[in-house]
């Protein structure tokens, strides 16, 4: 059957008023049935209920953090499981969506890279994430008006379904979020960053996972980062710059004795002069078995202040959601048999 969060708003079935009513119950109200679009005529519903599916997730659990992040763990319709994030701010609501189940860049500090690669999300996968934690969270799905695609995947590598998920909530009739408020977050891959800029271009933000400016370092932390140079990934920042006017986001997990040296700070320094761009220092978030370990404070503030004294604009990501196994990379599906429900077995 097929997912009525797969279609642009523009395609989506009944005309008139009626089209409008359905919008509304899906991404303002965010009812998970037809069954409830009370204002919609019987038949007409049955119509849509024999056609499409609305709701493409089972929810399995959720795990609440101390400072207020809550992570959504889901089935989808193959059983396979992925992860979405809600992170409540005094000023704001972010959601953090995945765009795969599992991820096929592998970075060696990342949890989901170990899980290895499921698959694809579709964009209404990627859509649904955001109407399933608003119905969970008691909200409208137009309060959330923030989001980061940082889940589970690169959204570069699904490219497709993923613009159309960016077009689908940036969508004055869907979820008409504001495209400064949407950031993708990608392994840093120029062919996609260039097709964004160039093809796509959204105006939404842009974060490259840069996460260190030497080679040696780089292709021993990401692996599959062998394929595309430093340089390269910069010329792209560069171009995403020149066409969107917008300020590139660079981000940095701070991995101790790996790529907090302050010899490196300085080549990040030289790497970012010119380039309109922000630093994000993230301490890394460990967990079992990946082999690192966080950066200390002082070597974090060492690191900062040789990036503040050359001019780069640079601030510290404290990552919400630690305990709830809900921060930056730690979203592996902490549970007994995830290897498999991410490989749908
Ligand atoms: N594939 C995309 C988006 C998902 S990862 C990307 O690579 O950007 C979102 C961010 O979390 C990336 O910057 C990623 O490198 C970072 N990250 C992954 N594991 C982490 C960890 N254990 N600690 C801190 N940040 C981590």
């Amino acid at each position: 059957m097929q997912l009525l969060l797969d279609l642009h708003p523009d395609a989506y079935p009944l005309s008139g008023y009626r089209r409008k009513q359905l919008l509304e119950w899906v991404f303002v109200h965010g009812v998970g049935e037809f069954s409830a679009m009370s204002n919609l005529p019987a038949g007409v519903r049955a119509e849509l209920e024999a056609e499409y599916a609305l709701n493409p997730f089972k929810l399995v659990e959720t795990f609440r953090s101390t400072d207020g992040s809550v992570k959504y763990l889901f089935t989808l319709p193959d059983n396979r499981q992925m992860e979405a994030v809600y992170m409540p701010y005094l000023d704001r609501k972010t959601i953090c969506v995945s765009t795969m189940v599992g991820c096929p860049a592998k970075c060696a500090f990342c949890a989901t890279g170990a899980l290895g690669f499921g698959r694809n999300l579709t964009a209404g996968e990627v859509v649904g994430q955001i109407l399933a934690v608003a119905r969970g969270e008691g909200l409208s799905p137009r309060d959330l008006r923030n989001l980061v695609f940082m889940g589970m995947g690169e959204p570069l590598l699904n490219y497709d379904a993923t613009i159309l998920a960016a077009r689908i909530l940036l969508h004055q009739d869907a979820l008409g979020m504001s495209k400064r408020r949407v950031t993708l977050s990608t392994v840093g891959l120029p062919k996609g960053i260039r097709k964004l800029a160039l093809e796509d271009d959204l105006g939404i933000k842009l974060a490259i996972s840069l996460h260190a400016p030497d080679e040696e370092t780089r292709q021993r932390i990401i692996p599959t980062g062998h394929a595309n140079s430093i340089l390269e990934i910069m010329a792209s920042a560069r171009e995403y710059q020149q066409v969107t006017g917008r300020r590139v986001t660079f981000e940095y997990a701070m991995l101790r004795g790996v790529n907090d040296s302050v010899w490196q700070a300085e080549l990040l320094a030289d790497l970012l002069r010119g380039l309109v761009s922000h630093v994000n220092l993230i301490p890394m978030n460990p967990w079992e078995g990946s082999g690192f370990e966080e950066s200390t404070e002082q070597e974090m503030q060492a690191f900062y202040n040789v990036l503040e004294a050359r001019g780069v604009e640079v601030s510290v990501r404290r990552s919400r959601g630690r305990d709830a196994g809900a921060a930056c990379g730690q979203l592996a599906l902490k549970q007994p048999g995830a290897v498999q429900a991410a490989a749908g077995a």
